[in-house]
């Protein structure tokens, strides 16, 4: 325990000096990490790496975690968007970052879906949806959302993501091969849709409609 707070302490020295937002960093300590990872990598919940959450997934490193986020320069009373909940560790970090809005989480595997709605549920993050991933990417349902984040790697930009997207709102998610992606910032406005590169990142495949194949 005394071992995982000291380690704790250095992971947000080091994500200090990298992410500007107090307000994404306050909420990334609030979270407990090693309550959304399998009991075996338990110990290196607060190592700035990616972590197998079993079912073949990750849940992506803190630095990552953090930097998506802070892309998003949420105010507070968003209504967001996740596609991959995967263990529920970023939906969490997003649902305090919305303490007047909330959070729709799609994942498309049953179980890590079933887990990860559990998990929120009881350790308290109330304005979190999980649903399982239907026939149409995202969550046409419960459109247009605020900002999206998506964290698996999409081959291309995903259109109908971006149809989900209010005017005005912002979409971060990583873009290209699936052994190495552009992290894209893509901006909905009155006239089109702005696209920034951001840095590399490496996410594993989304898959179905706009990812990849199953494969
Ligand atoms: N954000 C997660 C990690 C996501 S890993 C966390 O904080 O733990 C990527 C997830 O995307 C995986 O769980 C995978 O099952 C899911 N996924 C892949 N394709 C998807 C799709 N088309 N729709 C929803 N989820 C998808």
């Amino acid at each position: 325990m005394q071992r995982i707070n000291a380690e704790k302490s250095a992971l947000f020295v080091e994500l200090g000096a990298e992410i500007g937002s107090k307000a994404v960093l306050e909420a990334m300590e609030r979270v407990p990490r090693e309550l959304f990872v399998p009991a075996e990598v338990r110990p290196l919940a607060y190592q700035n790496i990616p972590l197998s959450i079993g079912s073949g997934q990750t849940i992506s490193q803190p630095y990552m975690v953090a930097r998506m986020t802070e892309l998003l320069e949420l105010k507070g009373d968003e209504k967001v968007l996740e596609v991959g909940t995967g263990s529920g560790y970023q939906a969490a970090i997003l649902s305090l970052l919305l303490p007047r809005g909330g959070v729709v989480s799609v994942e498309r595997d049953e179980t890590l879906a079933a887990t990860a709605g559990v998990r929120l549920e009881e350790l308290g993050y109330g304005n979190v949806t999980v649903e399982t991933a239907g026939p149409t990417l995202g969550c046409p349902d419960h459109a247009p959302f605020d900002a999206i984040i998506v964290t698996a790697a999409c081959p291309g930009l995903p259109d109908t993501l971006v149809g989900q997207l209010a005017v005005g709102g912002r979409m971060v998610a990583p873009v290209g091969p699936r052994d190495e992606q552009s992290l894209i910032l893509a901006r909905r406005t009155e006239e089109g849709l702005t696209v920034e590169v951001q840095g590399r990142c490496r996410f594993v495949p989304l898959l179905g409609p706009e990812g990849f194949g199953e494969g």
